[in-house]
């Protein structure tokens, strides 16, 4: 295996979007030693804690070995063709769409491509969604909405040469820490001001000049105010309009409200008007909380629209710049790792792009529908619809809203498959089949990173027992049904010259997702670089020509208008429950959990809740709590603090039924989902809290 012997290799962190660079140096003791990649433009060799404990989390002792049928051990190909025959069988007597695909922003994208290319260009169904359903699919529709593709048109380099940061639902200093860094170096080095639009009082607030605590989901109604703002204030850039269709519509909706449905003062909204609308070079960084709403691509088009009717886009030091939660989320959005896209930026639901990468791909069909989203796919499986489901590096009986009710749909399918690094999840104990797949340290390929910069991840260690990559377990599935030609791929370097050959016939439909120079013979070579690769593109920037990716090359300002919370607090259940990640941890912990020192910040469950609501509830410092949601129920320790506004509670995500089976919380979140992307609304559900016996 490429770079399984003692030297240094060069790779990316697996945990968030930032995709650091990190230098992996194997040890003797099978241990591998982790350093910041110095010369990565992602972090420059700065690490956060989560990245710094990487050489922590490796290791055989949690590792599933060898694939598994019914919890016996089998050989490779028995459970490969076990695998082929159940989905060949499933979808010869109930349809394509009768099986789905559930998958990972953990995949590189040479596994998302394979996966993409079985399941819509072979199998012939678009039942491929993914966990970045959960993370950012209300920023791809508001990108595609304003520029009609999904393109980020900042970079990290803008924070650097911005003089106000806007972190809007974004506890960037916990999330994405290193890009944290990245702001707080600009602040000292230009002053840069911070602004953080957030209900809850975050780590990132230590750093910033103004916090809004706003009410939960009311982001719109800030943003729809501040549009009215720049117009009554003059400061809409009449030139660069030019470039754009709906601004009379979007500033006539704006003005219908008037931003009394945030909670802010009148003082604080104009104090955020002046010095958003004063300072030409604004970054607008937006995450989850934008994100993860019944409301959240009308949040994400809000923010747009400002930046639009200015002209703030496209420029040094300013622009709006969504940050994905996970490593390789943006790589399966260029890969159409979606259940809604293609690859390489094309629709499926044009009939021209559809037949280009049919052609392309010399594929028996692709659909001409969209395939099931993630809440939407469990819903199918839990009505018998989804007859068989292969889950690959994500665990939904955890991290799915109205997790319990995804449990017992996985439970109660017909055949499920799991492609894990662990058996230790409440996922893959539900498997029929579990399939061993190699970890991060072991796999050679390539993600992208939020500010479109793509890395190559090289292995660094061996797998350990039988354990393969993904793209190869797919590619063996592949050919077992039937594709051996279609699925030959004897390494990640083919497969990605094969998506890069693509990208080039995008290019004939206007996307300028060209890759296809990116890579000569040595793919093992090829160092960060952000796309777009085009020499018309100087510096890999968007839109600084005032061209945008619709028929007419415009930009779209959106109507929007604000909404509440589908779920509404009553006197069963007075609180608004937000969730989010803590410092140290990540997702449901099968790795980060593998180190003591990263469970050490904070050791246990919680719930923050407010001194105000504490006391009238009777509850005390560190009592033990319950949580009742509609949904289901949870026991926290309560942690009693006035960063979470009274009538609001706030727990971490984190904690499994591996881990503390009582702490579920996304058992306690409705699966509520914005009607435009299909993100589930995982800040806004309602609970009640009692206390239970002091520890
Ligand atoms: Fe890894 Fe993100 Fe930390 Fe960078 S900031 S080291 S990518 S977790």
């Amino acid at each position: 295996m490429a770079g399984a012997g003692r030297k240094t290799v060069r790779s990316t962190c697996p945990y968030c979007g930032v995709g650091c660079g990190v230098l992996l140096t194997p040890q003797p003791d099978g241990g591998l030693d982790v350093r910041g990649d110095p010369d990565h433009p992602a972090n420059f060799g700065r690490l956060c804690s989560k990245g710094s404990a990487l050489g922590e989390t490796v290791g055989t002792g949690h590792r599933l070995l060898t694939p598994r049928i019914g919890g016996r051990e089998v050989s490779w190909e028995s459970a490969l063709d076990t695998v082929a025959e159940r989905f060949a069988s499933t979808i010869a007597e109930h349809g394509p769409d009768s099986v789905a695909f559930y998958v990972s922003g953990q995949l590189l994208t040479e596994d998302y491509y394979v996966a993409n290319k079985l399941m819509k260009g072979f199998i012939g169904s678009a039942n491929i969604d993914t966990n970045s359903r959960l993370c950012m699919a209300s920023t791809v529709a508001g990108h595609k909405r304003a520029f009609g593709t999904d393109t980020v048109p900042g970079t990290y380099e803008d924070i650097e040469d911005a003089d106000l940061v806007v972190l809007v639902g974004s506890n960037l200093a916990w999330c994405h820490p290193v890009l944290y860094q990245r702001v707080l170096a600009a602040r000292k080095a230009r002053g840069t001001r911070i602004i953080v639009v957030d209900p809850r009082r975050t780590a990132s607030c230590d750093g910033a000049d103004m916090h809004l605590a706003l009410e939960p989901g009311s982001d719109v109604a800030l943003f729809n105010r501040l549009l009215a703002e720049i117009d009554a204030r003059g400061a809409v850039d009449a030139d660069f309009l030019g470039n754009t269709t709906g601004f009379d519509a979007a500033l006539e909706q704006a003005r219908a409200e008037d931003g009394t449905a945030t909670g802010l003062s009148e003082a604080q909204i104009a104090a955020f008007c002046t010095e958003w609308i004063g300072t030409e070079k604004t970054v607008t960084i937006f995450s989850q909380g934008v994100n993860q709403s019944s409301s959240g691509s009308d949040k994400v088009n809000a923010i747009l629209n400002c930046h639009l009717a200015t002209g703030r886009i496209g420029k040094p030091g300013c622009g709006p710049l969504s940050v994905t939660g996970q490593p390789n989320a943006m790589g399966g959005r260029e890969v159409g790792g979606l259940a809604n896209m293609l690859a390489c930026h094309l629709d499926l639901e044009n009939a021209d792009h559809r037949a280009a990468v049919r052609e392309f791909w010399a594929a028996p069909t692709v659909p001409d529908a969209p395939g099931l989203k993630a809440v939407d796919m469990f819903d199918a499986v839990g009505e018998g619809r989804i007859k068989a489901l292969w889950i690959i590096h994500t665990n939904p009986a955890v991290s799915m809203p109205d997790a319990d009710r995804v449990r017992d749909a996985i439970t109660g399918c017909d055949f499920t498959v799991v492609s894990d690094i662990t058996a230790e999840t409440d996922t893959a104990r539900l498997a029929d089949v579990l399939l061993p797949a190699s970890a991060w340290a072991e796999k050679d390929g390539t993600v992208t990173n939020s500010d479109r910069t793509i890395s190559r991840q090289r292995a660094a260690l061996p797998a350990p027992g039988s354990a393969r990559p993904d793209w190869e377990i797919l590619a063996e599935v592949g050919r077992r049904m039937g594709w051996q030609g279609a699925f030959d791929y004897q390494s990640p370097a083919e497969i990605f010259r094969e998506y890069a050959a693509l990208s080039g016939i995008a290019g004939s439909f206007g996307r300028d997702f060209d890759i296809s120079g990116l890579v000569g013979e040595d793919y093992d070579a090829l160092q960060p670089t952000r796309w777009p690769v085009s020499a018309r593109r100087e510096g890999g920037r968007f839109f600084s020509d005032g061209r945008f990716f619709h028929a007419d090359q415009k930009a779209r300002l959106v109507p929007v208008s604000w909404r509440p919370p589908v779920a509404k607090t009553a006197p069963r259940y007075p609180f608004r429950l937000n969730t989010g990640r803590t410092r140290d941890q990540w997702h449901t912990m099968t790795r980060t959990a593998l180190s003591a020192r990263l469970s050490a910040h904070l050791a246990e469950p919680f719930l923050e809740i407010h001194p105000a609501d504490a006391f009238a509830k009777g509850i005390g410092s560190a009592d033990l709590v319950r949580v009742d949601s509609p949904q289901g129920s949870a026991i926290l320790r309560a942690r009693i603090t006035d960063a979470v506004r009274p009538g609001q509670v706030f727990a971490p995500m984190h904690w499994t039924g591996e881990t503390a089976p009582s702490a579920r919380i996304d058992a306690l979140v409705a699966a509520v989902t914005d009607p435009v992307s299909g993100q589930p609304e995982s800040k806004a559900s309602v609970v009640n809290v009692t206390r239970l016996n002091a520890a």
